[in-house]
C-alpha cells in the first residue's frame, strides 16, 4: 500500500530504487481510492532515464549485436562481413544513449487493466489523468470506484547501476478537466481538408496499407489525424493502428470509409512482440504478475475475432530494443497467422527479415497455414527515409472494410512490395488461383503458374521458391508490364504425415545488382489428396 500524506488532498507519494536484477519483472503498488473521488491524477519519474557512458553503450549494443547475427547462415545472399561494422555504426547512430524502460500500467477495483501510460506523461511536473469520461492517451478512461486501486511497474529495461523512481497519486473530488471534449465529439472525417466520400470503395482490386503503426497513444510521434495524412501521401488505401499494449487510439479513429483503419494492438512482451490485428478490446499479457503463456494470449487474441502477427522475430533485442526478439521457445506455430518478415528497408535490416524468411519457409514447408507481410512499425510518418523504400502490404479484396481485410489477410491474398507489383497465379483444371489459395490437387496434371510484373524500374531476377528452395530463375529486364510463365507437377510422394504432402510455391523479385528484395507474394499450396 502507497503511503498517505497529509496536505490538504489525499496524496500518496513512493519512491524506490531499480537493479538489473528487476529487468523482466513485475511490481504492484496498491493504493485506496476514496468515496466520492472523480479522478485520479499522477505524477511519475524515474532516472536516470538513459545510459550516458559512450563505451558502455558500445558494449551493450556489441554484445547485442552479436546475438543478432550469430545464428544467422550465410547464403550467398549477403556476406556478414563488413555488415557487422556497418550495424555497429547505424545502430550506435539510432539507440546512442541506449534507455532505462518502465512501464507503468493501471488497474481499476476489479482488476480490470485500464492501459498504459504513455511516455509523454511521464518527468516531473508531467500530470497525468483518469477518470470517467477522459484519460492521458494511453489510459482508458473509467469510473473511479471507491476501493483499492493498483499500478503496475514493468520494468523493461536497465541498463544504468541504479535506476530510482517517484510515483505521486492524488485523488480529486472533481475533474479537473472539462471532459469530452474529444471522446464525444462526433468525428465525421479527418479534420485534414479530406472529402468525406459517401461510399465505400467495392471494387476487387489489391489495396495498398501499413499493418503496424504506433500513434501518440503510446511512443509514436503523430496524432491519428497526422499519420492518416502521411500514410494518404504515401499512397496507401488503409492502415493497422498497433499502439504498444493500448487501445486508448480507437476513439480517436474517424469515420472514413474509404480509409479503413484495422483496430490494432502491439501486444508487447518482455520476450517478444506481437500484434493483435481487429481486436475489440485491450489485450493483458500479465497475469498474477507474471508474464501470460503464449498460447493463451494468441488464444484470448483468436476469440476476440483478431488476427495473430508475430512482429519484427529477428529484430535486435535486448537491451537496445527491449523485448523486441521473438523468444517464446512455446509458441505453438499452428496458432499463428501472419508473421512480419519484410521490416522496414531491406537494405538496413536485411539480417533479420533472412532469418524471418527462413522461418516463414520452415512452417510452410509443416504445412502450416502463414500469411508473411512487411512492416514499417511507423513510429513518425514524416520522417525521411534513411536507407532506402519501404515496403507495403498489398492485400486483395473485393471491399476496402475492416472485416474484409482481416479476411484477405488470413487466407494470404497478400503480396509486399517496395516498388514493382508482382502478381502471382495458377492455373489448374481451368480454375484460377491466386496467391495465398490452396489447390486441391487429385490427379497428377500439370499446374501452370504466371508471375505478372509490373513497373519494374531496374534490372531484376524473379525467384520461384518451391518449398523452400529456389525452383526457377529468370533474369527481368526494367518494363511497364512483364508476364513470366512455368508449370510443374504436383509431387505425389507420399509421407507419414498426409498434411506434408503437397508443394507450395512463392514469388521474390530482387534488384539484379546488389541483390535487395523488390517485392514476395505469399504462397500458392497444392494439398494432394
Ligand atoms: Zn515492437
Ligand atoms: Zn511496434
Amino acid at each position: 500500500m502507497l503511503a498517505q500524506n497529509d496536505d490538504g488532498k489525499v496524496h500518496y507519494r513512493e519512491e524506490g530504487t531499480f537493479v538489473k536484477d528487476d529487468v523482466k519483472k513485475l511490481y504492484y503498488y496498491h493504493f485506496k481510492v476514496l468515496e466520492g473521488t472523480q479522478e485520479i491524477q499522477f505524477i511519475f519519474e524515474y532516472s536516470p532515464r538513459v545510459l550516458k557512458d559512450p563505451e558502455k553503450n558500445r558494449q551493450l549494443i556489441k554484445d547485442a549485436l552479436w546475438e543478432y547475427v550469430e545464428e544467422y547462415s550465410e547464403d550467398g545472399k549477403v556476406k556478414v562481413e563488413g555488415l557487422f561494422k556497418w550495424k555497429m555504426e547505424r545502430i550506435f547512430d539510432t539507440v546512442y544513449p541506449i534507455r532505462n524502460l518502465l512501464d507503468i500500467s493501471f488497474y481499476d477495483t476489479e482488476d480490470n487493466y485500464l492501459g498504459k501510460l504513455n511516455q509523454t506523461f511521464l518527468g516531473f511536473g508531467k500530470v497525468g489523468w483518469l477518470n470517467e469520461k477522459e484519460a492521458s492517451l494511453g489510459l482508458t478512461p473509467s469510473k473511479i470506484r471507491p476501493g483499492t486501486w493498483t499500478i503496475e511497474i514493468a520494468v523493461a529495461s536497465i541498463v544504468t547501476d541504479k535506476c530510482h523512481y517517484t510515483m505521486e497519486v492524488f485523488l480529486l473530488e472533481e475533474e479537473s478537466r472539462p471532459g469530452n471534449k474529444v471522446r464525444k465529439r462526433k468525428r465525421t472525417a479527418v479534420n485534414s481538408g479530406v472529402e468525406k466520400s459517401k461510399v465505400r470503395i467495392e471494387e476487387s482490386r489489391w489495396y495498398a496499407g501499413e499493418l503496424h503503426v504506433h500513434s501518440n497513444h503510446s511512443d509514436g510521434k503523430n496524432s491519428i489525424d497526422e499519420i492518416i495524412r502521411g500514410a494518404k501521401r504515401e499512397g496507401l488505401d488503409f492502415l493497422a493502428l498497433t499502439d504498444h499494449d493500448v487501445v486508448s487510439g480507437y476513439d480517436f479513429i474517424p469515420q472514413d470509409k474509404n480509409f479503413p483503419i484495422i483496430k490494432g494492438i502491439e501486444i508487447t512482451t518482455f520476450y517478444g512482440h506481437a500484434l493483435g490485428l481487429g481486436v475489440k478490446s485491450l489485450i493483458n499479457w500479465r497475469r498474477g504478475g507474471e508474464v501470460r503463456g503464449i498460447n493463451s494470449i494468441v488464444d484470448e487474441v483468436h476469440a476476440q475475432g483478431a488476427l495473430f502477427s508475430i512482429a519484427h522475430p529477428y529484430c535486435i533485442g535486448d537491451p537496445v530494443c527491449a523485448g523486441c526478439r521473438w523468444k517464446f521457445k512455446k509458441t505453438d506455430y499452428r496458432l499463428i497467422d501472419m508473421i512480419e518478415v519484410w521490416c522496414n528497408s531491406w537494405r538496413s535490416r536485411k539480417i533479420e527479415n533472412y532469418r524471418s524468411f527462413k522461418l516463414w519457409d520452415k512452417l510452410l514447408n509443416e504445412g502450416l497455414k502463414v500469411t508473411g507481410v512487411s512492416s514499417r512499425d511507423w513510429h513518425d510518418v514524416n520522417k525521411a527515409l534513411e536507407y532506402g523504400p519501404l515496403p507495403k502490404t498489398f492485400v486483395y479484396t473485393n471491399s476496402l472494410s475492416e472485416d474484409k481485410l482481416i479476411e484477405s489477410l488470413k487466407k494470404g491474398h497478400v503480396f509486399v512490395s517496395s516498388g514493382p507489383m508482382v502478381f502471382f497465379s495458377a492455373e489448374y483444371w481451368n480454375e484460377n488461383y491466386i496467391c495465398g489459395d490452396e489447390i486441391k490437387a487429385s490427379a497428377r496434371k500439370v499446374i501452370n503458374f504466371t508471375v505478372k510484373v509490373k513497373n519494374l524500374q531496374t534490372f531484376a531476377q524473379l525467384e520461384i521458391i518451391k518449398n523452400g528452395f529456389a525452383f526457377f530463375k529468370k533474369d527481368l529486364p526494367p518494363a511497364d508490364k512483364l508476364r513470366v510463365s512455368f508449370s510443374d507437377i504436383p509431387s505425389f510422394e507420399k509421407s507419414d504425415n498426409k498434411e506434408l504432402e503437397g508443394s507450395w510455391y512463392r514469388c521474390e523479385i530482387y534488384t539484379k545488382e546488389d541483390k535487395e528484395l523488390l517485392c514476395f507474394t505469399n504462397p500458392v499450396s497444392i494439398r494432394v489428396f
